[in-house]
C-alpha cells in the first residue's frame, strides 16, 4: 500500500523570511527554521511509514505532527496582528475536512482528487495574490519572481480543474467514458502552448503587464478540464496521483515565490511521491504515461460489451462449500465488489473455517484491484487477515496452477484473461491474476455485468468456472454457514 500525503495543502499559506531585526525576532526565526527542519524530517518518515500497512498509522501521525510543527513555527515567527482571518480559514478547513475524511473507503480516490483540487486552487490563488501585491510595489517584480509565479499559476489552476473533473468522473457526475474528438491532443497542447507563450511574455517582455495574467489563468483552468475529458474512469487513480505530482510542483514554485524552504521541500516530496505512485500504477497496468493520458482507455467498451453472451454455470453455496473444504490450496482474489459489499469480515470468517480444516488459504492481491492503490490490503488488514497471507500478484501467479480452488470475490478486470491475448481489449497487456489457471474457479458477483473497464470476462464462461450469484457479503456468509454447519441444510 502506498499513499501520498497532500503536504502542500496545509503548508500552502505558510512562509518565513530570513530577515530578523531584533534578538527576539532572530530567536523566533531560528525557532521557525528548527521547526521546519523537524517537519521536513517527519514528512520524509511519514511517506516511508505510510508505504506499508504495518507502519501506516505511525506515518499518518508523523505527518500530523510535522504539519503542527510547520504551522506552529510559522505562526510564532510571524506573530500576525490578528488571528481572526487565520481562525476563520482554519474553521472552514476543519468543518469541510472532517466530513471529507469520513467518506467510505471506496470513495477515497474522489476525496483525494478533491483535496488536490483545493491544493491547486490555493497555489494558484497565492500566485495571483503575490503577483498583485508585488505589482503595486515598484522594483519588486523581476523576471525570476514572475517566472515562478507563472509556473505556480499554470500548475495550480490546471490541477484545480483537472482534479475537479477527475473527482466528477469517479463520482459519475460526469460521463466516466473517454470523451474524444479529432485532433484533441493537438488542440489541448496548443492551448497549453498559448498559456506558456503568454506567460513567457510576462516574464521576459513586460512583468507588469497584469492583463497578460488573465489569459494564463483562464487557459490553465481550461487545460485542466480538457486534459481529463479524454481519459476514462478506470485510469483516474493514475491521473489523480499525477495531478498530485503537479500540485506538489506548484507548491515548490510557491515556495520560491514566498521564499519558504519548507514549502519547497514539502512540495518536492509531494510531487515526487505522486510521480512514483503514478509510475507504480502504470507498471501494474503495463501501460505508459502517454497511454494513460492520451490512450482514451475504455473507448471500445460498447463494441466489446456488445458481443453475444456465452453460457455460464452457476453453483449453490452448498456445492461451493464442498469444493472449498476438499481443497488443499485455496486462493482468494478480492476485488472492488468485496469493498462495495463490505464483505471483508465474512471473508475472515471463511478464512478461519477453511484454515481450521487444514486448507492452505492465500489472498492474491492485484495492485489495482478495487478503486485505489492498497485498497484490498486496507480492507483485509481491517478484518485482521494475517499479512503473510496477502500475496502480491507476481508471487502468487506461479502458484495458480497448483490451486485447487480460486475464489474470486467481486473482482473482474484484474482476473480477465483477455488482458493476455485480446489485442482489441482496452486492458490488453495489463498484468492479471491468473485465476483461469486454477483447477476450479468460483466467482462471486451479482450478475454477468462487466467491471470497471466495461468489458466481458471470459473467465466467467470458462469450463472450470462456477458462478455464485449474489452480494459478496451474503454469499460469503452463506459459505461460512455451510462450512460451520449452521445452514440448516446439513
Ligand atoms: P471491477 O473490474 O470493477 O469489477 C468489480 C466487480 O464486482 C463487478 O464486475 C461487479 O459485478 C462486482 N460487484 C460489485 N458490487 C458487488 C457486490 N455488492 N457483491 C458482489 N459483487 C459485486 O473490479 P476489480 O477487478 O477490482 O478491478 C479494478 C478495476 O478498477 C480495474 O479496471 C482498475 O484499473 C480500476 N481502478 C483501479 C483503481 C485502483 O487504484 N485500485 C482505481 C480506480 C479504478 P456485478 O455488478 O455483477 O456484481
Amino acid at each position: 500500500m502506498m499513499f501520498t500525503f497532500p503536504l502542500h495543502h496545509m503548508t500552502a499559506l505558510l512562509a518565513a523570511s530570513p530577515a530578523a531585526d531584533s534578538p527576539q525576532e532572530s530567536l523566533r526565526y531560528h525557532f521557525a527554521q528548527a521547526s521546519y527542519l523537524v517537519a521536513t524530517a517527519l514528512f520524509i518518515f511519514a511517506l516511508k511509514w505510510m508505504s506499508h500497512p504495518r507502519t501506516a498509522r505511525r506515518g499518518v501521525l508523523a505527518g500530523v505532527i510535522a504539519m503542527l510543527a510547520a504551522c506552529g513555527g510559522t505562526l510564532l515567527y510571524y506573530q500576525p496582528e490578528t488571528y481572526k482571518w487565520i481562525a476563520i480559514a482554519a474553521t472552514i478547513g476543519i468543518v469541510a475536512g472532517i466530513p471529507l475524511s469520513m467518506v467510505a473507503l471506496t470513495a477515497v480516490p474522489q476525496r483525494t482528487a478533491l483535496s488536490h483540487a483545493f491544493g491547486g486552487l490555493a497555489a494558484g490563488l497565492v500566485g495571483v495574490a503575490k503577483y498583485t501585491h508585488w505589482l503595486h510595489q515598484p522594483g519588486e517584480l523581476n523576471s525570476f519572481r514572475v517566472g515562478v509565479i507563472v509556473l505556480e499559476v499554470i500548475l495550480g489552476f490546471l490541477t484545480f480543474t483537472g482534479s475537479l473533473m477527475a473527482a466528477g468522473k469517479l463520482m459519475e457526475w460526469i460521463p466516466t467514458r473517454p470523451i474524444t474528438y479529432k485532433n484533441q491532443n493537438l488542440f489541448n497542447f496548443l492551448l497549453l502552448g498559448v498559456a506558456v507563450v503568454v506567460g513567457l511574455l510576462l516574464v521576459f517582455w513586460r512583468p507588469d503587464a497584469w492583463y497578460l495574467m488573465i489569459p494564463v489563468v483562464v487557459l490553465s483552468l481550461a487545460f485542466g478540464v480538457l486534459l481529463i475529458i479524454p481519459i476514462g474512469g478506470a485510469d483516474m487513480p493514475t491521473v489523480i496521483s499525477l495531478l498530485n505530482a503537479y500540485a506538489g510542483l506548484a507548491a515548490v514554485a510557491m515556495g520560491f515565490v514566498l521564499e519558504n524552504k519548507l514549502l519547497i521541500t514539502a512540495g518536492a516530496l509531494d510531487g515526487s511521491s505522486g510521480l512514483i505512485l503514478s509510475v507504480i500504477m502504470c507498471r501494474a497496468m503495463n501501460r505508459s504515461f502517454s497511454n494513460v493520458l492520451f490512450g482514451a482507455f475504455g473507448t471500445v467498451k460498447a463494441s466489446a460489451a456488445a458481443g453475444e453472451q456465452k453460457a455460464y454455470k452457476a453453483a449453490t453455496a452448498q456445492d461451493a462449500a464442498q469444493l472449498l473444504e476438499q481443497a488443499q490450496l485455496v486462493v482468494i482474489v478480492p476485488g472492488y465488489g468485496m469493498a462495495v459489499s463490505q464483505a471483508q469480515h465474512r471473508v475472515r470468517e471463511l478464512y478461519d473455517q477453511l484454515s481450521k480444516r487444514g486448507v492452505d488459504v492465500k489472498f492474491a492481491i492485484h495492485p489495482v484491484a478495487g478503486r485505489m492503490p492498497g485498497h484490498m490490503n486496507v480492507l483485509l488488514a481491517e478484518a485482521e487477515i494475517p499479512y503473510d497471507k496477502l500475496i502480491e500478484m507476481d508471487e502468487i501467479n506461479p502458484e495458480m496452477p497448483r490451486a485447487d480452488v480460486v475464489l474470486v470475490i467481486g473482482a473482474n478486470d484484474v482476473v480477465n484473461p483477455a488482458a493476455r491475448h485480446d489485442k482489441s481489449s482496452p486492458i490488453f497487456l495489463m498484468p492479471i491474476i491468473d485465476a483461469d489457471k486454477a483447477k476450479t474457479c468460483l466467482a462471486i458477483k451479482r450478475s454477468m455485468n462487466p467491471g470497471f473497464a466495461g468489458i466481458d470476462n471470459e473467465l466467467y464462461t470458462a469450463d472450470n468456472t462456477l458462478m455464485l450469484f449474489g452480494d459478496a457479503k451474503a454469499v460469503v456468509g452463506d459459505l461460512v454457514k455451510e462450512l460451520s454447519g449452521q445452514s440448516g441444510i446439513h
